[in-house]
């Protein structure tokens, strides 16, 4: 286990050894399912994003990134005309107020640029802590560790975790996951978030860390 892990019991880091490198070759291919092309097309995205499957995302974005070519264009934008554009997204509104307001910015600011670092990218309306952590590991290769739903569930059950905050299970995955893996587990956690460790009736019978897992273990002994 690298240097940059926090010291755990011998056990536990062997218990957290095996997962990663069970979710790594379950989902050796797993990387962000959002397109685009540089990072600020990834920010519009993810800001999209919320509470929307990136599929959708997807559909929309592709019209979307022909229509606005950069900040410039978005910046320019007609918000009732955004509205639409970004509609089938949900919430278009409040995303088209600060897609609007955050290409502003990064003209006044940043000259047209998406900043690399996340004291910077959270005060981009429409930005928080998840959306920069995202920003940082996709489009910058930053070691980060975005907590979205998925990671959140996961990282309970797995045991990585016991905070009920978003924060706290952040900071506790970056204290025990190897920073090199931080990008990687993020994604491997949403995958399998979504293929087997659903939020409702997670198939245990089939997951290939139940041995390893509290929340299963929990589940077997209580029977
Ligand atoms: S054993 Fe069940 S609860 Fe644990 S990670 Fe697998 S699916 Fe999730």
């Amino acid at each position: 286990m690298a240097k940059d892990v926090e010291k755990l019991d011998k056990k536990e880091q062997e218990r957290i050894s095996r997962i990663l490198s069970k979710l790594s070759e379950l989902y050796p291919e797993a990387g962000t399912a959002l397109k685009y092309n540089n990072p600020f097309e990834l920010l519009i995205a993810t800001i999209l994003a919320a509470q929307c499957t990136d599929k959708r995302v997807n559909k929309v974005t592709e019209k979307l990134f022909k229509k606005y070519k950069g900040p410039e264009d978005f910046a320019a934008a007609d918000r009732q005309e955004l509205e639409q554009d970004i509609r089938e997204c949900g919430l278009f509104r409040n995303k088209s107020k600060n897609i609007i307001a955050t290409s502003k910015v990064l003209l006044e600011k940043y000259d047209g640029e998406v900043p690399s670092n996340f004291d910077d990218l959270v005060t981009l309306p429409g930005v928080g802590r998840k959306t920069a952590n995202v920003i940082l590991a996709n489009a910058f290769g930053i070691p980060a560790f975005a907590v979205d739903t998925h990671v959140y569930r996961l990282a309970r059950r797995l045991g990585f975790s016991q905070k009920k905050d978003v924060l706290g299970v952040e900071k506790d995955l970056t204290r025990k996951v190897p920073k090199s893996l931080w990008i990687k587990a993020h994604h491997w956690l949403i995958r399998h978030g979504r293929n087997l460790c659903r939020a409702r009736n997670p198939m245990c019978d089939k997951c290939p860390l139940k041995e390893d897992c509290p929340e299963f273990l929990k589940s077997q002994s209580s029977q």
